[in-house]
């Protein structure tokens, strides 16, 4: 049987909040007493998605392309590393990609609409292809007791069928 080309991978990542810095969800700037702590803009949705692309092509991780070492990325927007590494999936689309944002505080679900469009407008794809879902932790754990967010996500990815 032939089966298409097809490549899954997943991604997790975790920021501290902190006051003092912007909380930045998906592109979004979410109002917000605290923002997350990080190298760049701390996008906590958007680096466990290029961790899921990188994985589905087998290229490794965030960390590996974008060193927290490096000046280059400092306070960047978490978007353009999403487009660098939608640059090294070359030679695949994306079919979808489905996310959690794991958050205590603030209600998320009026800011996942603009979310889903910043990021299906990187990935070059529909808004609905894009699925993010966001969930509370009871009040359990470091997500529960506002220490952090944390986010996890997959994507599918097809091989182009044009060379
Ligand atoms: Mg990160």
């Amino acid at each position: 049987m032939n089966l298409p080309d097809i490549r899954v991978g997943n991604g997790y990542d975790v920021h501290r909040l902190v006051e003092g810095r912007k909380l930045i969800l998906g592109g979004v700037d979410v109002p917000h007493s605290m923002g997350l702590d990080g190298h760049s803009d701390a996008d906590v949705l958007v680096h466990a998605l290029c961790d899921a692309l990188l994985g589905a092509v087998g290229a490794g991780d965030i960390g590996k392309h974008f060193p927290d070492t490096d000046p280059k990325w400092k306070g960047i927007s978490s978007l353009h590393l999403l487009k660098e590494v939608m640059r090294m999936c070359k030679g695949f689309k994306l079919a979808n990609a489905d996310s959690v944002i794991v958050a205590q505080k603030p209600k998320l679900a009026p800011y996942i609409p603009e979310m889903k469009k910043n990021i299906a407008a990187i990935l070059d794809v529909e808004a609905d292809q894009i699925n993010i879902k966001a969930t509370t932790t009871e009040r359990l754990g470091f997500a529960g007791r506002e220490e952090g967010i944390s986010a996890y996500a997959v994507a599918l990815l097809v091989k182009n069928d044009r060379p």
